[in-house]
């Protein structure tokens, strides 16, 4: 290929790079990489995204996705991440979940329903739940590049069981072991308050409405169960990752555990930052842990803000209205919901109501999590030598939010009717369109991540080359 000839450019977006900030210019593209990134870039293209009067984001990396909770892992795997670029997201890290099989049994079959039917690109959590997927952890690093793992403090009834102190621990030392990079995943939440709680709810309340929901998960557990996740994982030197923080009590630990030196990752997800638990949307916002009130939201944001909180996921669990039974009351209906096609719109309408910046959103959203999940700058940024993952936003854009826009499986959505300011108009993933206006253009082009060791090094001792703009 001579110089100067792409196979796509986009032309004319303010591009907001983590780091550097708003900057009008060109994005020249091949072979899925971006080659070139200048005002005026010279040169000519095969194809053209014209993104005037757009900002152009690096594609979302959404670190707490689930897949195939409903329908087989391929399936979900295909119309999920069809919600997901749709909607921004070029990435996901999806959390695996076998209750009891061995993960070196079936990672093959999972990681080729990413190469032969994902729109997104993935890389893989596995939720680690008996001895052997424990003793197996330095396994699946090495055969399979997996170094993230997941451990529920607290199970969800009838779907995840929970874990006992001492397992965690061990968890977490097995973890340690894999060296820098690796990950410890953590449900937060302290069982056996939420056992009471829950009778006790069950007792005072049998109907109850969405905002009971809330007390019987009380923000207590989850801020106890952080204080044991970060002591344990501290001792086995782990690198702690708290998933969805719901709580302000929750983030108080986090805060208070960080001055006092202590190094973890906190998340929490869209659906926690756009939904409160005295939303009429009701049962179909059910989720574990809750949605809570105002003011238990107001601080997560300002949590986001000041950078106490480091990214923002989803907890993407796909479920379609029926198997939700939101009709059947606040005790039966059943936690989850979709939200990966809603997440980059109700970053964008939320946020700028809370006063985020974009640079603050692409940091959250894209940066950290590909940082943290060893996949920079690779991914998470637009940088020459990335992938040519992108998304195209018109801020002024208002959609009222509806599942058949949405594209996923699901025939719900809990931001339903919501109007939203604020959506992707066109994403590239791996150098190709694949959304615009709405549609679904062209082929699933996805690929699983293997993050290996060498690899990540790789990539992390090549950043001035890899931010350098043309
Ligand atoms: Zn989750």
């Amino acid at each position: 290929m001579t110089a100067g000839t792409y196979e796509l450019m986009v032309r004319n977006g303010t591009l907001l790079i983590p780091g550097v900030g708003p900057m009008l210019a060109d994005v020249g593209i091949s072979d899925g990489r971006i080659l070139a990134i200048g005002e005026n870039l010279p040169g000519s293209a095969s194809e053209t995204l014209d993104s005037r009067g757009k900002v152009v984001l690096p594609g979302i990396v959404d670190p707490h996705v689930h897949i195939g909770n409903e329908m087989p892992f391929a399936d979900e795997a295909h119309t999920e991440t069809r919600a997901a670029v749709l909607g921004g997201v070029t990435t996901i890290g999806v959390f695996l979940r076998s209750i009891k099989d061995s993960y070196l049994d079936h990672l093959p079959a999972f990681r080729d329903a990413i190469d032969h039917g994902s729109y997104a690109d993935a890389a893989f959590h596995l939720q680690i739940f008996t001895d052997q997927q424990l003793a197996q952890i330095p396994d699946c690093a090495e055969q399979h590049g997996v170094r993230s793992f997941k451990f529920y403090m607290s199970g969800i009834p009838g779907i995840v069981p929970s874990i006992k102190d001492d397992f965690l621990y061990e968890g977490f030392r097995k973890v340690a072991s894999l060296g820098p990079g690796a990950i410890a995943c953590v449900h937060c939440e302290n069982g056996c308050l939420i056992e009471h709680a829950h009778a006790d709810l069950i007792r005072r309340k049998p109907e109850g409405t969405l905002a009971d929901w809330a007390e019987a998960h009380p923000p207590e557990a989850e801020a106890l169960a952080i204080q044991t996740a970060i002591y344990l994982a501290g001792r086995a030197g782990a690198h702690l990752y708290v998933v969805h923080l719901s709580s302000s009590d929750g983030l108080e630990v986090c805060r208070t555990a960080r001055r006092a030196g202590a190094d973890f990752t906190v998340e929490t997800t869209s659906p926690y930052l756009g939904l409160t638990s005295d939303d009429p949307i009701g049962f179909l916002a059910k989720m574990v842990p809750p949605i809570r009130d105002p003011k238990n939201q107001t601080a997560l944001w300002d949590g986001v803000k000041d950078g106490s909180i480091d990214l923002i996921g989803t907890d993407n669990t796909s479920r379609m209205r029926a198997s939700k039974r939101a009709e059947e009351g606040l005790h039966c209906s059943r936690p989850g919901f979709p939200v990966l096609g809603t997440h980059l719109p109700v970053l964008l309408h939320f946020g700028r109501k809370r006063g985020m910046s974009l640079e603050t959103l692409v940091d959250r959203a894209c940066r950290i999590p590909a940082k943290i999940y060893g996949i920079y700058p690779q991914k998470g940024t637009i940088a020459v030598g990335s992938d040519a993952d992108l998304v195209v936003v018109d801020l002024d854009l208002e959609r009222v939010v509806d599942a058949a826009y949405l594209n996923g499986m699901s025939d719900f959505s809990p931001f339903e009717g919501r109007r939203l300011r604020g959506w992707p108009v066109a994403t590239v993933k791996g150098g190709r369109i694949v959304a615009r206006n709405g549609e679904i253009v062209g082929p699933p082009t996805g690929r699983y991540l293997p993050r290996f060791t060498d690899q990540v090094e790789t990539l992390a001792g090549a950043p001035a080359a890899a931010n350098a703009i043309a």
